[in-house]
């Protein structure tokens, strides 16, 4: 799959995206991100990508022009048009189902909007749904925008060693993980559970899945009574 930003700090975005797991995944070529500097093609002489908002008020607003230019020559590249995401505090909150679904697309273009935001009507001409990070304000889409190529990347065939390694983990069925634990065998006088150092596969599963039951009915509730409806015709 291939991932392109368009930001205006391309590299903010290229030094998170060089290292660790996402790093060495670009390089094997297991998944192809790029960054687009939207400044790359303004038609301004100066270089400017922004301006005041009409009706007044503080701060600048990303032009439009920009970042449509950019997508135009991003869907002439391709020869198709990617499904495009704005990063933005209005969207819909980031979940993993949001993610594997977008692990699944062939081409995803990211804007990464700053100060104000961005001019409403080239959202409105290419954006194909808008998606945030959370109930707070950043000052740019560049973190949200890594947030999101980190957690689609690592859903991408090859990307982890095994699919189980994200399929086990919070979240992906609806469950928090089960606490980890590796040596040495008793630290500071806790030692780790007995059950998992038994080598018994089915204790072991049994074991982790009464602590993620556990775990996530103590910490979040909300996904708790979710999971129990959803798995009341398995019993
Ligand atoms: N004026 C906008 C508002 O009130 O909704 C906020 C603009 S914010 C300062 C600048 C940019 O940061 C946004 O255009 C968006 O791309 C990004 N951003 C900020 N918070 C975000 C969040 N929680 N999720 C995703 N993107 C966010």
């Amino acid at each position: 799959m291939r991932i392109d930003i368009a930001t205006l700090f391309p590299e903010m975005c290229e030094n998170v995206l060089s290292e660790s797991i996402v790093g060495r995944a670009r390089k094997k070529g297991l998944i192809d991100i790029s960054c687009r500097n939207i400044r790359e093609y303004t038609n301004d002489k100066h270089r400017r990508v922004d301006d005041a908002p009409y009706g007044g008020g503080m701060g600048m607003v990303m032009q439009a022009q920009p970042i449509y230019t950019c997508w135009l020559e991003l869907c002439k590249e391709l020869g198709c048009t990617p499904h495009t995401i704005y990063m933005s505090p209005k969207g819909k909150t980031l979940t993993q189902q949001k993610a594997a679904e977008f692990s699944s697309y062939s081409n995803i273009f990211i804007i990464c909007g700053h100060y104000e935001g961005v001019d409403q009507r080239v959202l409105d001409k290419i954006v194909d749904e808008e998606i945030s990070i959370g109930d707070y304000v950043l000052t740019g889409g560049e973190l949200p925008a890594l947030v999101l190529s980190d957690c689609i990347a690592r859903m991408c065939d090859g990307v982890l060693s095994d699919e189980v390694c994200y399929q086990d983990e919070s979240h992906y069925n609806g469950l928090l993980e089960y606490p980890q634990y590796t040596r040495p065998e008793v630290w500071e006088g806790m030692p780790v559970p007995e059950v998992l150092l038994s080598g018994h596969h089915k204790n072991i599963e049994a074991f982790r899945h009464n602590k993620s039951l556990e775990i996530t009915r103590q910490l979040r509730p909300d996904m708790f009574e979710k999971y129990i409806n959803m798995h009341k015709s398995d019993k």
